[in-house]
């Protein structure tokens, strides 16, 4: 791996990678959230944050995302900080399942544990985590008070996402419930199934989950504001998560491919870290059929191939 990235080197990478791939075409908005549905398919944008806090952003990337599974990562991030990394593989995995994101088939495939934060069933397990137990408003506020820190700025939530999930997400309140079943929901199923979906309709910008990504290649430190928000040795345990399951049944694909640990939402963005590098984020709301953004996949790839980076070389 090249250990001297420069600035300069980046950001001709990410300006190459946008003009290659400002004019693809494919995939289509997630269909099956109506505001999604509306949300203008031709935005684009790639923004990348490099350990000292230098950034390059090009296109929509001040346009509030609907932040959807991305926000498993900082939800899986406070659940380590708050119990441990030894209870987060105890009580929810760190496995793949090589399945949808909202697959029921997984969690009967693995009754003992929901497979990984990464994915809904996990996700919903982790809000349940949240400490401290039986208040939705102090959980709420420990969730939003994580990812800022994170961001070094503060999420929106996106009201008009939030009822526009809530009112559609009979699948997920399946998943909280057979989880319940199984004794893998540690506070009450519909209030942890609610905080997951609030969290999923966090409007963030391309810019600020940049800076998350790079808190995490920077091992904890959040590049802008300083903070050291989680413990060093829970950086390679949330860029393995990221690596095991960004892209649910395409992960292995994914990986194969670029090298690149990341993370996708059916919002249109997808975060990747590469440790001690950089952090970025890519965002054009048309998915494909695993509800990874097509656009964002192609620019990240781009990126990686260009800096000749990958997480598996030397
Ligand atoms: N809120 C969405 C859901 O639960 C998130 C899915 C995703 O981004 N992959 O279906």
């Amino acid at each position: 791996m090249k250990d001297t990235l420069t600035y300069e080197e980046l950001k001709a990478a990410v300006h190459a990678a946008y003009d290659a791939c400002k004019g693809l075409t494919g995939g289509q908005n997630a269909h099956y959230i109506p505001y999604l549905a509306n949300v203008d398919s031709s935005l684009f944008g790639i923004s990348a944050c490099m350990p000292d806090g230098r950034m390059i952003s090009v296109g929509d990337t001040n346009y509030k995302l609907g932040i959807e599974s991305v926000s498993k990562v900082p939800t899986a991030i406070l659940v380590m900080r708050q119990l441990g990394a030894d209870a987060l593989l105890e009580k929810i995995g760190a496995d793949a399942t090589g399945l949808p994101f909202n697959s029921v088939f997984a969690i009967l495939l693995e009754n003992d544990h929901p497979s990984t934060p990464l994915v809904n069933a996990g996700a919903v397990t982790a809000c349940s985590l949240v400490e401290p137990k039986g208040s939705a408003d102090q959980k709420w506020k420990a969730i939003v008070s994580n990812m800022t820190d994170l961001m070094g700025s503060e999420p929106e939530l996106i009201d008009e996402l939030y009822q526009s999930e809530s009112s559609t997400n009979f699948q997920n309140r399946s998943i909280a419930w057979l989880l319940k079943q199984y004794g893998r929901i540690y506070d009450d199923p519909e209030m942890s199934l609610d905080l997951y979906t609030r969290q999923c309709s966090m409007g963030v910008t391309a810019d600020q989950l940049a800076i998350m990504a790079a808190t995490i290649c920077a091992d904890g430190t959040n590049p802008k504001t300083g903070k050291q928000v989680f413990a060093p040795e829970l950086a390679p345990k949330v860029t393995s998560l990221m690596a095991t399951v960004g892209f649910y049944q395409h992960s292995g694909d994914w990986l194969y491919t670029t090298g690149l640990p990341a993370k996708t939402g059916v919002g249109g963005a997808v975060i990747g870290v590469m440790p001690g590098q950089f952090g970025i984020c890519a965002f054009s709301p048309p998915l494909d059929d695993a509800g990874n953004s097509v656009k964002a996949q192609a620019a990240l790839k781009h990126i990686m191939e260009g800096l000749k980076l990958n997480i598996f070389s030397r």
